[in-house]
């Protein structure tokens, strides 16, 4: 059984995430999707309702589990016993990030990364992009799963 875990901010997952997330599919028998829980970044949305949307927008995707995690990605792989890290490539511009922390993480436990190249069509997504658009009030309906659709409405109309 190969297993992968795909962290990230989450805030809030968005199709590109999906699409990541099906490409892992093709290659790892399961997927934990993970959300970082850093307040310290300010998020949009708190981590439950982060994990909340990230659980309703796999619910269709088989071989997928849904957690949340405040350590090293490093540690939270050793303690599910996972061996591969799963993260995605729009461009150029997230490489050389990419590339630091899969070098460290291997460094940190010997864990290797996959990286999966964006799809073209959502290549432009960002979860910060999208939470601009949304603040002023355009129309990211499809962009992002239609859970974080609403509860993008939902936390815009109550700021
Ligand atoms: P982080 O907060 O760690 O930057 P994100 O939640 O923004 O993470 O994204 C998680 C992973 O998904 C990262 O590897 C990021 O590069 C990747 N990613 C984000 N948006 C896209 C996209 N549109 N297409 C492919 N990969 C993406």
């Amino acid at each position: 059984m190969r297993k992968a875990l795909f962290p990230g901010s989450f805030d809030p997952i968005h199709n590109g995430h999906l699409e990541v997330l099906r490409g892992a599919l093709e290659v790892f028998d399961e997927v934990v999707v993970a959300a970082f829980d850093s307040p310290k970044a300010q998020p949009m949305f708190s981590l439950e309702e982060r994990v909340a949307m990230i659980e309703e927008a796999t619910a269709d995707l088989n071989g997928v589990s849904v957690t949340s995690f405040d350590c090293l990605v490093a540690d939270l792989a050793g303690s599910l016993g996972v061996k591969a890290l799963v993260r995605g490539l729009r461009a150029v511009s997230d490489f050389e990030a990419e590339l630091q922390m899969a070098q460290m993480n291997r460094h940190l436990t010997g864990i290797q990364t996959v990286l999966i190249p964006a799809v073209r069509e959502s290549s432009f997504l960002a979860s910060r992009l999208i939470r601009e658009v949304a603040r002023y009030g355009g129309n990211v309906d499809d962009l992002v799963p239609s859970a974080v659709a609403r509860q993008l409405k939902k936390k815009v109309n109550s700021q």
